[in-house]
């Protein structure tokens, strides 16, 4: 690179291009794109729809987090121009040009074609999906008669969880407290009604036998009910069609939120550079597309050699990838030698409910209430920049992170 400042562009102010950002500390022009004015750190979103951690705590500006040295641009990238070096922002007349560019737009929820799916489920990627999902239990609780029959109850309150990876369990074991904790508050007779829907034999397969066990002690406690080597045929406004052992069962539900998997970004589908079968990036070990030297991808768009699978589409993956991709921008840019890097577990960590976690820490698991606050303390060790660190730390520490009551709307 011959430039003096070379331009730095990064797409995707996520695990992967944020943390990028932040570690390149100035190294060049740096402009970072985001779709969405905060960053999210996904991990927590199952805290935010119980109101355990606030928006502020685990979706902060990015503005606020990128120092001076970082120019932000908000808005979505809508097309790249891999041999003219520019991307097109949608509502911006003019491109932007780079000389290296940074690809980690993340992935989109996968419906997998079923139908209905897309149009009637609830995703639960953002900030927005979490808000959406909270005021429809609210509102189902809302529709209950104080006189209701316990099985019209248990009816009303439907609500199916389509996935049974990590995701699956955690956002129903909180889903499951929050609505019997509503229940209880508003003297309703019955229950809630909460499934887990999976294809597969078992849920979470890439889980560990020794965190398993509080994974199920937890699914049995919050009386989830598992449904596995069961398809999704079809979701409708108020259903779930279910098929098992070739026999389907339509049932009513006050939503079904869908978390059974993810596809790569559309915009990483427009890139003309190699791709696996999935449609995510191949990236050479020092994170660089094959094609194009200047253009490094890194988190849930690429596919990085060797990676073990359960590292594969993780927030720990994209975290340590964008170590490994600013030391490399900034070689590149210095013309020195790019470096590569295995990437290694940094453990697990399930929310089971408000009240449990469970913790896989260096060979060791813990459960419960304790593993509840070392989840807490191990995620605000991985929020982006001290400062807020600090904050939100400060702010659980001395202000609780008690669950917020479903209250009836307009409370
Ligand atoms: C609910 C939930 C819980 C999770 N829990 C865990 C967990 O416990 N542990 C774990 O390791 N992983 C977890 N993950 C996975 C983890 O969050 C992802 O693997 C990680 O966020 C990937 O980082 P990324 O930078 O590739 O994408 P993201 O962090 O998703 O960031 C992508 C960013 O790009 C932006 N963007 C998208 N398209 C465009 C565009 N065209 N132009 C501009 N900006 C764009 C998006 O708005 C977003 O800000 C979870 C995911 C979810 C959804």
């Amino acid at each position: 690179m011959t430039r003096n400042s070379p331009k730095i562009l990064i797409i995707g102010g996520g695990f992967g291009g944020l943390f990028t950002a932040l570690d390149l500390n100035g190294s060049g022009e740096i402009t970072l794109v985001n779709a969405e004015d905060h960053f999210l750190f996904k991990p927590m979103l199952y805290e935010y729809l119980s109101g355990e951690v606030e928006a502020w705590h685990i979706a902060p500006d990015c503005k606020e987090l990128l120092n001076d040295k970082v120019r932000f641009i908000r808005g979505a990238v809508t097309d790249v121009d891999l041999d003219a070096r520019s991307v097109t922002v949608a509502g911006r007349a003019e491109p932007v040009s780079y000389d290296v560019l940074v690809v980690a737009p993340g992935a989109v929820t996968n419906y997998a074609g079923v139908p209905g799916a897309e149009q009637f489920a609830l995703p639960f990627r953002a900030l927005n999906d979490a808000n959406r999902l909270r005021r429809r239990m609210t509102e189902a609780l809302d529709h209950v008669q104080p006189d209701a029959a316990p099985q019209d109850t248990r009816s009303a309150l439907t609500f199916a969880v389509v996935g049974g990876g990590a995701s699956g369990v955690e956002l129903s074991t909180k889903m499951a407290d929050l609505l019997r904790d509503a229940v209880k508050r508003r003297a309703l007779r019955g229950e809630p009604r909460v499934l887990i829907v999976e294809m597969a034999d078992r849920l979470v397969p890439g889980m560990g036998e020794e965190i398993r066990k509080f994974v199920e002690a937890a699914l049995g406690e919050c009386r989830i009910e598992v449904h596995t080597e069961t398809r999704v045929v079809r979701v409708t406004e108020n259903t779930i069609t279910l098929e098992h052992s070739q026999q389907q069962t339509e049932l009513e539900t006050a939503a079904v939120v869908w978390v059974a998997g993810v596809r790569v970004s559309p915009l990483a589908e427009s890139l003309k550079v190699e791709k696996d079968r999935r449609g995510l990036i191949l990236v050479e070990r020092t994170l660089q597309t094959r094609e194009y030297p200047n253009v490094f991808a890194l988190g849930d768009v690429a596919f990085y050699p060797d990676v073990v699978p359960t590292l594969a589409g993780t927030a720990q993956l994209a975290l340590q990838e964008s170590g490994l991709c600013a030391r490399n921008v900034r070689a590149f840019i210095e013309g020195k030698d790019l470096k590569t890097k295995r990437f290694v577990e940094l453990g697990e960590a399930v929310s089971l409910g408000t009240e449990h976690a469970a913790v896989l820490s260096a060979g060791k698991v813990i459960g419960g209430p304790l593993a509840r606050q070392a989840r807490f303390a191990m995620y605000t060790a991985r929020l982006p920049t001290w400062h807020h660190r600090l904050r939100v730390g400060a702010s659980w520490f001395f202000e609780g992170t008690s669950p917020r009551p479903l209250q009836p709307l307009g409370f």
